[in-house]
């Protein structure tokens, strides 16, 4: 079985090697490869124990060396923005964390020298995190990329990481750590590829904030070696090794030009033929929302309230919620606003509303679920809102993520409406598509979350690499459920938006607007993408790309079939 084994073509005996995988970012980028530095050489544990009377000098070595790490990276975090800065600053806390320098310290008590102590305790709470479960996956990672910085510190080597390269450069590398991806310079790297990852990993959520072309999932990636020049289409999900070079540059060329179009981009968002899409921005504070606004995106399709909150251990007071979301509703004043409840759980802890000890937290007490255990969290949540909405005289519309059935509905819409506010939910389990009409009896809206709705429609976690394929957004199951569910909307006159990574990309735009899609909701750098592309095509031709990714068996074969209908209009 694999209809996801990565293909490589090479188009006559001496034309260039055509690697294939997942396209995550559009963009054309031409340059010669860099990898990330070798790994860091962990000492082994095999030591003799360090003299008593040195074991103070050795925790002093140990303490310099983590405040150096940290203090890197929280002022790499400083000078990065929106998810590249909330990535940089998890993984410094996490160099400055209390539970992480205690156990190293007693290590070195007991004799281990500073780096051994290092290894030693980082792998305890790596098992710690593993055992956890799923969700833990991406902390297991941060936990080595911070014992690997600390160990180079202490042992003289290079930094572990990208550095970035003085000519403009691709990126190849297996996967990258969340803190190589947020310290990357967008004019020196250039590209990025990636061997695992699906698109909704860090890689990719970085990639599409700065706007770097970028495809994930590649076969055959291993065998390139540094130095060779790559040609990588974000649009095509492509890896050309050794390109010709007068081909290259034409394609870098034409990627130039589409971009340079892309900059005159004001919206709204409509078809060549004055259809109406709503193309809006996925924010997580006032800040992302202004960038947002800057770029052009008519409103917030999603605000990711939990993600201000993932660092903390006590819930939020409602004041200071309050403040929080009156930032995002004034940058956007008079114009539409979508804010999720807090999607605690899962990819996505909060110490203060989720269990520590599911089984498989992915389908466990995540998201709306968490008010069965503590109902005043939501309610707390909903008059923060009621308060800010009030403060700025704005109507936001409140949204419920993880609903599975009509009665959550029905019991959420109420606590919102009792406010006066406009109540939906994402639609992110099947159910909800299923059922979609008799969701919408007892709401104003619905937002597909494609993220999730792919990860329980496909039984694939989406934070598996390895399982990227199944995920991956073009999935003709996943269209069939947002087509269920637009045209639920459409039977009963209320709008149908999709928030999930899906819609940042312009050609499933497309399919998406021809399946009865009223809004798209996508990271703010991804909005001019989207709304110049529908502007290039008619409602008849989104209609019949629609047809045709539903016909396909697969994503590839339905990229395929929809580039051709486009290409032809
Ligand atoms: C989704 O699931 O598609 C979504 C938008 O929510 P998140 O990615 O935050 O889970
Ligand atoms: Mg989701």
């Amino acid at each position: 079985m694999s209809s996801t084994t990565p293909v490589v073509t090479t188009p006559d005996a001496d034309g260039p090697t055509v690697l294939t995988g997942t396209p995550v970012v559009p963009g054309v980028a031409l340059g010669p490869v860099i990898r990330p530095h070798g790994a860091v050489q962990l000492p082994a544990d095999d030591e003799a124990p360090v003299a008593e009377a040195d074991r103070a000098g050795e925790r002093a070595r140990f303490t310099a060396a983590a405040e150096v790490v940290a203090g890197r990276l929280t002022e790499r975090a400083a000078a990065a923005s929106g998810v590249s800065a909330a990535v940089l600053q998890t993984t410094a806390g996490l160099a400055k964390d209390r539970g992480l320098l205690s156990t190293v310290e007693q290590r070195i008590e007991a004799g281990a020298s500073a780096a051994v102590a290092t290894v030693g305790a980082a792998q305890q709470f790596a098992e710690l995190f593993a055992s956890l479960g799923g969700l833990m996956a991406e902390r297991v990672t941060d936990v080595n990329d911070v014992r690997d910085r600390i160990v180079a510190e202490l042992t003289g080597q290079s930094e572990p990481g990208v550095t970035n390269p003085d000519t403009p450069s691709v990126l190849l590398a297996d996967d990258l750590a969340p803190a190589d991806t947020a310290g990357l310079d967008p004019t020196r790297v250039v590209a990025l590829a990636t061997r695992l990852g699906g698109s909704t990993s860090h890689t990719a959520i970085i990639a599409r904030q700065l706007g770097l072309p970028c495809v994930v999932a590649v076969g055959g990636l291993d065998d390139v070696p540094e130095g060779a020049v790559v040609l990588v289409d974000g649009e095509q999900g492509t890896v050309t090794v050794d390109p010709d070079p007068a081909d290259a540059q034409q394609r870098v060329a034409a990627a130039e030009q589409a971009a340079e179009a892309l900059a005159g981009y004001e919206g709204p968002a409509t078809t060549a033929d004055g259809h109406a899409v709503q193309v809006l921005a996925n924010v997580q504070d006032g800040a992302g929302a202004r960038a947002a606004a800057e770029a052009h995106a008519e409103g917030v399709g999603l605000l990711r309230t939990e993600l201000a909150f993932l660092g903390h251990s006590e819930e939020p007071s409602v004041e200071e919620q309050a403040k929080g979301y009156a930032a995002v509703f004034e940058a956007f004043a008079g114009r539409k606003v979508v804010l999720r409840t807090l999607d605690a759980g899962s990819d996505k802890p909060l110490a203060f509303a989720t269990p520590a000890d599911e089984a498989n937290p992915a389908l466990g007490v995540r998201g709306l679920r968490t008010t069965r255990l503590n109902p005043g969290i939501l309610t707390r949540q909903l008059d923060a809102v009621a308060q800010a909405a009030q403060a700025t005289g704005s109507t936001p519309w409140v949204m419920a993520p993880m609903v599975s059935t009509v009665a959550e509905a029905a019991e959420f819409a109420a606590l919102v409406r009792e406010r006066g506010l406009v109540p939906g939910v994402m639609v992110e389990v099947p159910s909800v598509a299923l059922l979609a009409d008799r969701f919408l009896e007892h709401l104003d809206f619905l937002s597909i979350g494609t993220n999730d709705l792919s990860q329980y429609a496909l039984a694939a976690d989406r934070l598996s690499g390895d399982l990227a394929d199944l995920t991956d957004p073009w999935q003709p199951a996943l269209l069939r459920l947002v087509q269920l569910t637009a045209e639920a909307g459409q039977r009963t006159g209320k709008p149908v938006g999709v928030c999930g990574e899906a819609a940042a990309d312009p050609l499933l735009a497309c399919v998406l607007v021809g399946l009865g899609i009223t809004s798209l909701s996508c990271a703010a750098s991804s909005v001019a993408g989207v709304g110049a592309k529908l502007g290039t095509v008619t409602l008849a031709t989104c209609q019949r790309a629609a047809e045709v990714a539903l016909a396909a068996d697969d994503p590839q074969t339905a990229r395929a079939a929809v580039r051709e209908v486009l290409d032809a209009a």
